[in-house]
C-alpha cells in the first residue's frame, strides 16, 4: 500500500482508542467539563458497566447554542487558543478531544443550556450521522448521555471487563474527583442503584467520611501550612495516624492543581515520611492537594492527563516530606509494639517488658537499648559477624544446612520475650518468636485455603460492617475466595454486611478489620502470586504472637515443632529472617578453645 493520508473518519477512531479506553475514561473526560464549566453538582448514571449508556448532568454554564456542534469537532476547545496557554493550563480539559472522541465510539445524545439563554438546545452524534441543534426545555447546564460505547467496535469490547469492574472503576474515577472538589456534589448510580454519593458541602473529611467510612474521616491528620514561598509552593490535605494504615497503597490520592495524578515519586516521598512511623509494607491513606503556579508543571505529558512533569521535582518531593514528617511528629502518638522490626524506640520498649520465666532475672534489664545493642556488638553477636548469620544467607551454613530444613531443636528459653533460644549439634539458634510465627501461620492458612478446608471460628456476636463501596466491591468480587479462607459473611442490606465466623487462626481479636484487610491483599497487595498466599500473609500478620509476649516453656517447644515442620522455615513471608545462628565453632572461639 502506498503512504496515504488516513480519512478523518479513520483517523479520529484511532485518535479515540488514545482518549477513551473505557466506559471510566468517558465517564472521566465527561466529569472533568463539567467542572470546567463550573458545576456544583455532576450526577453520573450508568448502565451495564457504561457500555449500555452513561449519563452525566451537571448544573455547569451550559454551551452557547451557537457552539453545540463544534464542541464535537476534533480540537474544538474553550479552553486554550495560543500556544502561550498551553504553558500554563488552569483547566482540566484543553486538547478538544473528548467529546469528537467519544462520540466517534458511540451514540451521543447532548442537551445542554447556557446560563445566558432563555432555551436549551438538544443535539444527537453518533459518530457519522449527526443532527443539527433543536432546541429544547432544559435547565441550566449539560446533560450528556452515551450510549453503545464501542458498540461498533468489537475487538475493544473484548477488552472490557465485567459490569462489576467496569462499574468499579467508574466509582475510583468519581471519587477522585469528589476528593479533589469536596464544594461539588457528585452522585453515581449504577444499574438504578445508589452506589456513592459525596456530600458537596466544601470539606475534606466530609468527602473522606463517604469514601472511607466516618470512623477513618475523624482521625486523619491535618497537615501543616506549607511555608515554600521560595516555589511557591502549597501542600494541603488529611492523613492518617500510623495506627491506621492498610495493605495497598490505594488509598493513597495525590492531586497536583486539583488534578488527579499518577506520581510514583510523589507515593515514595510520602512512604519516607513515614518511615519509622508504620510497620514495614503498610500504607497510609491520605489525600493530598499540591498547589502550585500553572507553569511549574507540564500535564500535557499523556493523553490521559494523569502523568505530570514537575518543573523542580525535587523540591516539591522534599517539601512533601517535610510537611508530612511535621505532620507526624505534631500529632501522632507514640507508635506501638506492633511492628515487625522493631525501631529503636520500641526496642527499649521490648527491654522493659517482663523477661520469660524461664529466666530467674531479667537479662540485660539495668543496661538502655543502646547499650544492648553495643554489648552484643562487643561480645562479637553482630548481624554482620561471619559466624552470627542469618540461616540461608551465608553460604557456609547454606552448604551445612540445605535452606529449607532445619535440624531438630532443642529449645532452651525465652529472652526479652521476644525470641527463643534453643540448641542444635551445630551451634546455637535464636529465633524470633513473632517472625517464626508468622511463618508458621502462612504456611497453614495458604494450605487450608487451596483445599477449602479452613476451620472457622464461630464469632460470639455477629459483627455489623458497614463497608465503603470499594470495600463492598471488592468483597462482592471475591465472596468465594474470603469464605474459603473461613470469614462467614452475610449481606444485610445497603453497604452493610455481618461477619458472624473469622477463620479460627484471627481469633476474636480485631475481625472486622482483619477481613478489610484481607480484602485489601486480595486485590492487590504486596506482590505475592496468589490470592491464597496474599491472604495467607494479611491473616498470618494479624494472627501472630507479638514480640513482647512472655511465652510458656510448652508454647516454645510448640513453635519451634511447627516451624521446623515449614516447607520454608527460614525466612517469614516478608522474606526476613525467623531466626539466626551462632555456630558451634564461633562459640569456641569465642572462649579460646580453638
Ligand atoms: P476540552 O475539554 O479539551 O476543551 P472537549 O472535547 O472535552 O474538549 O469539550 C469541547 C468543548 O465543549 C469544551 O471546551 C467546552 O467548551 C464544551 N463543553 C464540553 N462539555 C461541557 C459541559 N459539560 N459544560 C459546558 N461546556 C462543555
Ligand atoms: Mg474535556
Amino acid at each position: 500500500m502506498p503512504i496515504q493520508l488516513l480519512s478523518t473518519d479513520v483517523s479520529s477512531k484511532i485518535a479515540a482508542g488514545e482518549v477513551i479506553e473505557r466506559p471510566a475514561s468517558a465517564v472521566k473526560e465527561l466529569i472533568e467539563n463539567s467542572l470546567d464549566a463550573g458545576a456544583t453538582r455532576i450526577s453520573v448514571d450508568v448502565m451495564g458497566g457504561g457500555s449500555e449508556s452513561i449519563r452525566i448532568s451537571d448544573n455547569g454554564t451550559g454551551i452557547p447554542s451557537d457552539e453545540v456542534g463544534l464542541a464535537f469537532q476534533r480540537f474544538a476547545t474553550s479552553k486554550v487558543s495560543t500556544t502561550k496557554d498551553l504553558a500554563s493550563i488552569s483547566t482540566l480539559g484543553f486538547r478538544g478531544e473528548a467529546l469528537p472522541s467519544i462520540a466517534a465510539v458511540s451514540e451521543v445524545t447532548m442537551i445542554t443550556r447556557s446560563s445566558d439563554e432563555p432555551t436549551g438546545m438538544r443535539y444527537e452524534n453518533t459518530g457519522i450521522d449527526t443532527s443539527t441543534p433543536k432546541l429544547a426545555g432544559a435547565p441550566i447546564g449539560t446533560t450528556i448521555t452515551v450510549r453503545r460505547l464501542f458498540g461498533n467496535f468489537p475487538a475493544r469490547r473484548k477488552f472490557l471487563k465485567t459490569t462489576g469492574t467496569e462499574n468499579s472503576r467508574i466509582q475510583t474515577s468519581v471519587i477522585r474527583y469528589a476528593l479533589a472538589y469536596p464544594e461539588v456534589k457528585f452522585d453515581l448510580n449504577c444499574d438504578n442503584k445508589k452506589k456513592f454519593t459525596s456530600p458537596g458541602n466544601g470539606e475534606l473529611r466530609s468527602v473522606i467520611g463517604a469514601v472511607y467510612g466516618l470512623k477513618i474521616a475523624e482521625q486523619m491528620l491535618v497537615l501543616p501550612a506549607t511555608n515554600e514561598n521560595e516555589i511557591s509552593l502549597d501542600i494541603n490535605g488529611l492523613l492518617s495516624q500510623p495506627s491506621v494504615n492498610r495493605a495497598n497503597r490505594s488509598y493513597i490520592s495525590f492531586f497536583v492543581n486539583r488534578r488527579w495524578v499518577q506520581n510514583r515519586f510523589l507515593v515514595y516521598a510520602l512512604e519516607q515520611a513515614y518511615h519509622g512511623f508504620m510497620a514495614e509494607r503498610r500504607f497510609p491513606i491520605g489525600v493530598l492537594n499540591i498547589t502550585m503556579p500553572f507553569e511549574d508543571v507540564d500535564v500535557n505529558a499523556h493523553p490521559t492527563k494523569a502523568e505530570v512533569r514537575f518543573l523542580r521535582e525535587n523540591q516539591v518531593f522534599a517539601a512533601l516530606q517535610r510537611v508530612v514528617r511535621q505532620a507526624l511528629l505534631t500529632d501522632s502518638p507514640v507508635p506501638q509494639i506492633q511492628n515487625i522490626t522493631p525501631t529503636q524506640t520500641q526496642k527499649s520498649q521490648i527491654g522493659s517488658h517482663t523477661a520469660g520465666s524461664f529466666w530467674p532475672t531479667k537479662p540485660f534489664a539495668h543496661v538502655s537499648a543502646a547499650d544492648q545493642t553495643k554489648l552484643l556488638e562487643i561480645a562479637g553477636w553482630s548481624e554482620t559477624h561471619d559466624d552470627f548469620q542469618h540461616v540461608g544467607q551465608s553460604d557456609e551454613i547454606v552448604r551445612s544446612i540445605p535452606s529449607d530444613t532445619l535440624p531438630i531443636l532443642r529449645v532452651i528459653g525465652q529472652i526479652q520475650s521476644t525470641y527463643v533460644v534453643a540448641e542444635a549439634p551445630d551451634g546455637m539458634y535464636l529465633i524470633d518468636q513473632h517472625a517464626a510465627h508468622e511463618r508458621v501461620t502462612f504456611e497453614r492458612v495458604k494450605s487450608e485455603a487451596i483445599s477449602k478446608a479452613a476451620s472457622v471460628q464461630t464469632l460470639m456476636e455477629p459483627v455489623l460492617l458497614e463497608l465503603s463501596p470499594d470495600n463492598k466491591n471488592s468483597l462482592e468480587k471475591h465472596l468465594d475466595a474470603v469464605k474459603a479462607l473461613g470469614f462467614v459473611v452475610e449481606f444485610f442490606g445497603g453497604d452493610s454486611f455481618l461477619l458472624r465466623g473469622v477463620p479460627s487462626l484471627v481469633g476474636e481479636a480485631n475481625p472486622s478489620e482483619a477481613l478489610l484487610d484481607i480484602l485489601d491483599f486480595i486485590n492487590d497487595g504486596g506482590g505475592y502470586e496468589s490470592w491464597e498466599e496474599r491472604a495467607a500473609y494479611s491473616i498470618a500478620c494479624h494472627s501472630s504472637i507479638r514480640a513482647g509476649k512472655v511465652l510458656t516453656y510448652q508454647e516454645m517447644i510448640e513453635l519451634i515443632r511447627q516451624l521446623e515442620e515449614c516447607v520454608q522455615p527460614n525466612t517469614c513471608p516478608h522474606g526476613r529472617p525467623t531466626m539466626i545462628h551462632l555456630t558451634t565453632g564461633r562459640i569456641e572461639r569465642e572462649f579460646g578453645r580453638r
